[in-house]
């Protein structure tokens, strides 16, 4: 009698059936770290750029990529208003404060609304990715749209990324959307570095620190899902009138209390990795 095949349990088929992604790394950099929030307007966008300044003051060699298609804040945060040259293949990145930039916003009228569906949002992507002559880079800082949507799984599932900082502020609704975000990443095996807490305190005339969005969530959300816990940025109004003015704090002012966190972190990133 014919040996009867062992059943595989539907899980197992599922498992043997799913291709492994094939993983493109981003040409020309050594690493590839991802600044996301899952909720627009904590603060990502000013981390990241300080944080690719502050990389670049400790000597690291940095890109910053702008992911977030439909609303780049990169080239306004440092003063970007020329278009990239290309030479019908590559784009060059356009090259500020010693930092190699790219966002669709150098390719659009700053007011013109991206009104575009996910598959055009997911070329933009992999243009940015593959075809942008990114030199001799450390670290490519990217930051992310906010949300879990087309532009983190393209990242996640097609390109080789290093880490995840996940930023947000105290806030209880922001960090509902942490948790879906530190989800996400953990599904699609992105190792998340740690996640910060931003807007964390005010520090008043009199000295005292108002907590103004509430206390110890995001620390809390860290060791509720065994995360690191990166640390804390108080609300300053410094941070927003530089970069809005397109020179970023830690740039604009090396020396001042929010660099020098800026600057901690930077360090405990190269040390990671380098
Ligand atoms: P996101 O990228 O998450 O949408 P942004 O980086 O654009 O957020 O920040 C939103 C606004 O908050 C900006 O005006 C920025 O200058 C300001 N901001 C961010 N972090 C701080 C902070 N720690 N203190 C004061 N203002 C901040």
């Amino acid at each position: 009698m014919p040996k009867e095949k062992p059943e595989l349990s539907d899980a197992m088929r599922a498992k043997m059936s799913r291709k492994t992604p094939v993983k493109n790394p981003i040409i020309g950099t050594k690493f590839t770290i991802a600044i996301s929030s899952a909720k627009g307007g904590v603060g990502k966008s000013t981390f990241a750029t300080n944080l690719a300044l502050a990389l670049k003051q400790i000597g690291c060699k940095v890109g910053l990529l702008d992911a977030d298609i439909y609303g780049p804040s990169i080239p306004k945060m440092f003063g970007i208003n020329e278009k990239p040259k290309s030479d019908g293949q590559k784009l060059e990145p356009i090259v500020k404060y010693d930092i190699q930039c790219m966002s669709i916003g150098f390719l659009t009228d700053q007011q013109t609304p991206m009104i575009w569906r996910g598959p055009m949002v997911t070329s933009a992507i992999k243009t940015f990715t593959q075809k942008v002559n990114w030199k001799d880079l450390d670290f490519i800082i990217v930051d992310m749209p906010p949300g879990t949507g087309d532009t983190q799984l393209t990242f996640s599932q097609d390109i080789k990324m290093d880490g995840a900082i996940i930023v947000s502020t105290p806030q209880e609704v922001a960090l509902l959307d942490v948790k879906r975000g530190i989800k996400m990443f953990d599904k699609l095996g992105v190792k998340i570095l740690g996640l910060i807490d931003n807007m964390s305190y005010f520090t008043g005339d009199d000295g005292k620190k108002y907590k103004i969005f509430g206390e110890g969530g995001v620390k809390k959300t860290a060791d509720e899902f065994k995360k690191e816990f990166l640390g804390e940025i108080p609300i300053n109004p410094e941070i927003g009138k530089t970069g809005d003015n397109g020179k970023p704090i830690v740039e604009s002012n090396p020396n001042h209390e929010i660099s020098k966190i800026y600057l901690e972190f930077a360090n405990k990133i190269k040390s990671t990795y380098l």
